[in-house]
């Protein structure tokens, strides 16, 4: 166990992970929403299926920014856990070269950070 393993985080991380609970929260309102919609109709045995296509394609744009959001989220948590083998220092995920001691740092890059 280490203790220099530190969930220092980005600006852009913060970002994009309150954009991803933002994101997330909304996809669950419409998915309630527009099953509460489509309940409502069947009651009243009236489905108006062009309102209902207008909806899920909200939900569907909405779904479509979470998992890109996401995406970019995992790229960042794998790319930023990188660490100079001579030195230790930490480097975030688009540094070529240890800012501390000039090591390469593409080379240390461990093999199961990649395609996780
Ligand atoms: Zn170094």
């Amino acid at each position: 166990m280490t203790t220099t393993e530190t969930q220092q985080s980005s600006p852009t991380t913060v970002d994009l992970t309150r954009r991803r609970d933002e994101l997330t929260a909304r996809l669950a309102e419409l998915q309630w929403d527009l099953g509460g919609l489509l309940y409502e109709m069947a009651t009243r045995n009236h489905i108006r299926v062009d309102v209902l296509v207008r909806r899920a394609a909200v939900l569907q744009e909405v779904d479509g920014e979470l998992g890109e959001v996401e995406r970019i989220l995992r790229m960042e948590e794998t790319g930023a856990a990188g660490q100079c083998a001579s030195c230790s220092a930490p480097h975030s995920s688009g540094a070529a070269y240890c800012w501390q001691c000039g090591q390469p740092l593409l080379e240390h890059v461990p093999s199961h950070a990649i395609g996780a």
